[in-house]
């Protein structure tokens, strides 16, 4: 198949960022994993937003800030299995995209 149709670069932008909505991230992440051009793209604005995450100036945190973050994970309900984990039982899973 050959793709003739991509995201427009803001959308794959906020993809990149984790900005989208989970049915956005899923529908853009489907496109990205088959497609090289959009998925260069995606890891160029990946590095770019590393880079500037790596330059931004130290910020001091509260003492507790660590134990406060663990908390809150620890209270947030236990994920859905991931599709990859539900292909193994249901084989008409077995053929999508991670
Ligand atoms: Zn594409």
């Amino acid at each position: 198949m050959t793709i003739s149709h991509h995201p427009p670069e803001d959308l794959l932008a906020d993809y990149a960022t984790g900005a989208l909505d989970e049915a956005e991230q899923l529908v853009v992440g489907v496109h990205v994993a088959d497609c090289p051009r959009c998925r260069r793209f995606v890891r160029a604005i990946e590095r770019l937003a590393g880079a500037s995450i790596e330059a931004a100036e130290p910020v001091a945190m509260a003492a507790d800030a660590f134990d406060a973050v663990m908390a809150r994970i620890d209270r947030r309900p236990q994920a859905a299995p991931r599709v990859s984990e539900a292909a193994e039982h249901d084989p008409e899973l077995a053929d999508l995209p991670e």
